[in-house]
């Protein structure tokens, strides 16, 4: 990792938190202040694991847990090999919707948290991660208004099996932020505005 110069700022939180909300408004931000941002998202649509977990978490197919979790760490090699890596390496600002804390919070729900945080520790360190902490009520409100099909991890008690995973490991890693997302969106903008500043500085 000693060519990383970019910034990798990571957005989590339970399906229905507002993380592809914030991710846009920050790399608005960011653009009229000058910066070339990449917003991407994971899973990313692009790898062949990838196909594999939308079948899964659509329930087309079925996977173990294991199963799951690896596919999601086969697309996570694809999008760091492909895109993350070679924008750090330009000194580029990548804003990332979900990214190796997703296997921690949802995988953690039915596999051990040690061997999800073993199979990504090869992967870079985010320079900032932002975890949306909203109540499985309130997500689930939202997903519900934005009427598209509910998908696997979509019900309260996994949502806030996920809030608590994610509160769980948060304090085992650097550069980690829990912010309240159940204000409104410009409020939740303008705190993560502050935290990005520091980052940046
Ligand atoms: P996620 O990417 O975490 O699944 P989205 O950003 O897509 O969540 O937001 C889910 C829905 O909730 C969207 O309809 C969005 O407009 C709405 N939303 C996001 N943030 C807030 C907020 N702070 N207050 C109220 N509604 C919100």
């Amino acid at each position: 990792m000693e060519n990383k110069k970019g910034k990798l700022i990571v957005f989590e939180g339970p399906d229905g938190s507002g993380q592809s909300t914030q991710a846009e408004l920050l790399k608005k931000y960011l653009e009229e202040k000058g910066f070339q941002i990449i917003l991407t998202k994971e899973p990313t649509r692009e790898s062949p694991a990838s196909q594999k977990i939308s079948a899964i978490l659509n329930h087309k197919t079925k996977a173990t847990p294991e199963e799951l979790q690896k596919l999601f760490i086969e697309d996570r090699e694809h999008h760091v090999e492909k895109l993350i890596l070679p924008a750090l390496v330009e000194s580029r600002i990548i804003i990332c919707d979900r990214y190796f804390f997703s296997n921690f919070a949802f995988g953690a729900i039915d596999c051990a948290l040690d061997w999800l945080i073993s199979l990504n520790q090869n992967f870079p360190i985010p320079d900032l991660t932002l975890i949306l902490d909203v109540s499985p009520e309130v997500c689930l409100e939202r997903i519900t208004s934005r009427g598209r099909p509910v998908q696997f991890f979509e019900n309260l008690e996994k949502l806030g099996k996920v809030m608590e995973n994610y509160k769980k490991v948060a304090p085992m890693f650097s550069n980690v932020y829990l912010v309240n997302g159940e204000r409104p969106i410009e409020t939740i903008h303008q705190e993560i505005l502050e935290i990005v500043k520091k980052v940046l500085e």
